[in-house]
């Protein structure tokens, strides 16, 4: 085969130009190692703190500044990549080695990062590391990784500070525990200066107390907690003594440290400087200290920051203290110094829970005053507010067992007893409190005998839960007052039955009064000689659409207990004079309205202007308005008397309703002038058969017309006793013999009757 020539050529010429990429290569490699020898020359010799990392054996220089960054030396360290990774933060490492082998393989277009290394001290320095790959060649991966570090811990601290200290005043907005708050303030300014450790003190009295300082020994803490502070008692006793700032450079050698440097030096403390933490109002209430373990003066930054920290710290005490304060307000009874009602119910959900999981039993006593109201109305408050204090003492004088004592407020008192677990013990605990309570007291120089009433409920049987449990109580409360007061009572479930159906009637009669749907019957009162209608006397009828008809025997005294009788008393005022003058108008004869007055009125300031309105109002004429009250009320109260003494002033007449069957005497009458007595049922039903009951309506009778009163005999069925009566010289009589009582047509027709008859 001939060899072509020109081709030869070509491919002498390519190899030559071949020959010649390679050298220019070689050359550019060349200079390549040249010039990265030369950066990197450049790097280790700039006075930084440089690393250069051996891609291939992992051997890395660090310069000495690199190591003295983190407080070593340079023959300390290895030249190794295992010195880097024992120094890293452990969480750092493998994302710092991912993003290296990120930047190498290409995947990242520049290498910087920021980590921890942990200085020789032991606490962390921030480092932001930034470097570059080398290779040896243009083709070649890189051999090599070389940067730098810079130390930004400032800047990271101050960061880090900040973000805390959003965090801290965050958790004082939410109302964090108090000890986790100093906790971490503690530790947000630790976190700013390496080394330091930081405590808060509170001042109770002269006595300093423990509050946080979560890096120092527990020893320490507790060493520290219950010192009495003085002008010369370490840093923190000085400062809140002096309340002034107090700089200890050397615990060691300084005086004021002297007698209790020994609970320091030995935790390594060398020294602490204390800020006096003062409330809004200037209190002193605490100190925060910080301590390095070498002697120090503050920087001008940890001046400052000594200052922040206390006025942070006191921001948190100062809270605390209101809290503690609003706490004890509403847990506690002031007047008493027993625990208010909140406190009873926090203190009672604790202890079902308690003793459900521990299945125990305890009691709850109910003690309510009997009567108190009278005390506090004719006495006044002052005198009611003392008396309640000599109660609340003899209560706390039993002891007993008594595991709380509360005053639910007013004359109400409640006590939880753990030791009445069965009804024997139970029983004689609550007849201790009747005795002690009942013993003769002086109010106001006068003897005073106060009783109580006591309900006592059991947990868990009368009640598993707090409402229930409470309830339980009142209703056995109630039960003894019922019985009488001045005795105490067990719950019952037959009880709890029928104080919820007192409570329905109660409802209901409340409901009613309010809408006016009660209504009048009237009952006639005739003259015994003439047989004409004197008077009608205004009696009250509740029918409701559950209960039916409802004796007002019932309903009266229900309206006397719930507070709804001033109300009833003015309707049926109202009503039966507008009534008794509207018969007038129609042309009856003139006739007497007898109403029935509870003898709550007496007490009532607003009786007497009630009574003049109704005059006023109604245009009945005073002495048409009979009112019939009966004889405890002429009895009891001497202030009764000058109420009489008004209303016969308005010339209203009075009357004293069911005589002979209360306590009173005719003596008691000799004050009062009274228009007539109404002998009651009980002795006109035996006056046909009892001859000692027909003497004594006679005396009756005779008395009251010597006292110059009329004398009505209520009750009469049966036409014997109308003779009866007449010949023992009674003057008027009303009974079902002359009429039932009748609605107001039903009066009217009974009187056309009559006038027709005539
Ligand atoms: P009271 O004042 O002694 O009234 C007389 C009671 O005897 C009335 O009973 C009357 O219906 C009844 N009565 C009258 N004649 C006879 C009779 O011949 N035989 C029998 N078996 N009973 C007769 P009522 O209406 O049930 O009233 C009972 C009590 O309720 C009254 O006794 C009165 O104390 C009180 N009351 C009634 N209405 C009122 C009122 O509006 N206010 C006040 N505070 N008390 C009232
Ligand atoms: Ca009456
Ligand atoms: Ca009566």
């Amino acid at each position: 085969m001939k060899s072509n020539p020109h081709l030869l050529t070509q491919v002498n010429q390519l190899r030559t130009e071949l020959a010649s990429v390679n050298e220019t290569n070689e050359l550019l490699t060349n200079e390549l190692n040249k010039s990265s020898e030369r950066f990197v020359t450049a790097m280790r010799g700039a006075n930084q703190a440089v690393w250069d990392w051996d891609l291939d054996t992992d051997e890395v220089y660090y310069s000495p500044l690199w190591k003295s960054m983190l407080g070593y030396d340079d023959d300390e360290l290895d030249n190794h990549l295992d010195t880097w990774k024992s120094l890293v933060h452990s969480d750092e490492q493998q994302i710092i080695l991912d993003k290296a082998q990120n930047y190498l393989s290409g995947q990242l277009g520049s290498f910087e990062v920021e980590m921890r290394l942990r200085h020789k001290n032991g606490y962390f320095v921030y480092i932001r590391s930034i470097a570059f790959s080398v290779s040896k060649s243009f083709d070649s991966k890189p051999s090599r990784l070389v940067g730098y570090h810079v130390d930004i811990s400032k800047h990271k601290r101050a960061e880090l500070f900040n973000k805390k200290h959003t965090k801290i005043l965050e958790m004082i907005a939410k109302g964090f525990p108090t000890s986790d708050i100093y906790t971490e303030i503690a530790l947000m300014y630790e976190g700013l200066f390496v080394g330091m450790r930081c405590s808060m003190l509170e001042l109770e009295g002269d006595t300093l107390l423990h509050g946080g300082a979560p890096s120092l020994p527990q020893e320490y803490c507790d060493s520290v907690h219950g010192l009495k502070i003085g002008p010369n008692i370490g840093s923190c006793g000085t400062s809140t003594y002096t309340g002034k700032r107090v700089v200890v450079e050397n615990i060691e050698t300084d005086p004021k440290w002297s007698a209790i440097k020994h609970v320091a030096l030995p935790h390594g403390m060398r020294c602490c400087w204390s800020e006096p933490i003062i409330s809004s109002t200037g209190k002193v209430l605490g100190a925060f200290g910080m301590y390095y373990n070498h002697p120090a003066r503050p920087t001008e930054d940890e001046s400052e920051a000594l200052t922040s920290a206390a006025m942070l710290t006191g921001i948190v005490m100062e809270r605390d203290h209101n809290q503690k304060r609003i706490r004890e307000l509403a847990y506690t009874d002031e007047l008493t110094g027993f625990s208010s009602r909140s406190c009873l119910y926090a203190n009672l959900e604790s202890l079902i829970k308690r003793s459900s999981s521990e299945k125990s039993q305890f009691s709850l006593y109910y003690l309510d005053l009997d009567n108190f109201k009278d005390i506090n109305d004719s006495l006044g408050h002052d005198v009611g507010d003392k008396h309640l204090q000599e109660v609340a003492s003899r209560i706390a004088s039993v002891g007993q067992g008594a595991h709380l004592l509360a005053r639910l407020g007013g004359d109400e008192f409640c006590i939880i007893v753990k030791e009445a677990t069965n009804k024997d013990t139970a029983a004689n605990i609550a007849a201790r409190y009747l005795d002690i309570i009942a013993k003769p007291s002086d109010v106001c120089g006068r003897k005073f005998t106060q009783t109580c009433s006591i309900g006592i409920a059991s947990y868990p049987e009368d009640g598993a839960d707090l409402q229930s449990l409470l309830k339980a109580a009142d209703t056995a409360l109630y039960t003894a007052k019922d019985h009488g007061k001045s005795q105490y009572a067990f719950y019952s479930k037959v009880l709890a039955t029928e104080a919820e159906y007192r409570f329905k009637v109660e409802q209901y009669l409340r409901e009613a009064i309010e809408q006016h749907t009660l209504s009048l019957v009237y009952q006639t009162q005739h003259d015994l000689d003439s047989g004409k209608i004197v008077g009608v006397e205004a009696l009250s009828r509740w029918h409701h659409p559950e209960l039916g008809q409802v004796s007002p025997i019932q309903f009266i005294s229900i309206a006397e207990r719930i507070g709804m009788i001033k109300q009833l008393t003015e309707q049926v005022l109202i009503t039966a004079c507008t009534q008794l003058v509207a018969w007038k108008k129609q042309g009856l004869p003139s006739i007497r309205m007898a109403i029935n007055i509870s003898p709550i009125h007496f007490l009532d300031p607003d009786f007497i202007p009630l009574i003049k309105r109704v005059i006023a109002e109604t245009g009945i004429v005073a002495s048409d308005l009979e009112l019939e009250v009966t004889e405890t009320v002429v009895q009891t109260h001497q202030k009764n008397l000058s109420v009489f003494q008004e209303l016969k002033t308005l010339g209203v007449s009075l009357s004293i309703d069911d005589f002979g069957t209360g306590y009173s005497s005719f003596a008691s009458l000799k004050h009062l002038t009274v228009d007539c007595l109404k002998i009651d049922k009980y002795f006109i039903d035996d006056l046909l058969t009892d001859k000692k009951t027909q003497l004594l309506v006679g005396s009756m009778i005779e008395m009251a017309h010597n006292l110059g009163c009329n004398v009505v005999a209520e009750g009469i069925e049966k036409p014997e006793q109308v003779n009866e009566l007449k010949k023992l010289g009674c003057d008027m009589a009303q009974g079902y013999l002359f009429s039932q009582p009748t609605h107001p047509e039903g009066i009217s027709t009974i009187f056309n009757a009559k006038m027709e008859l005539s």
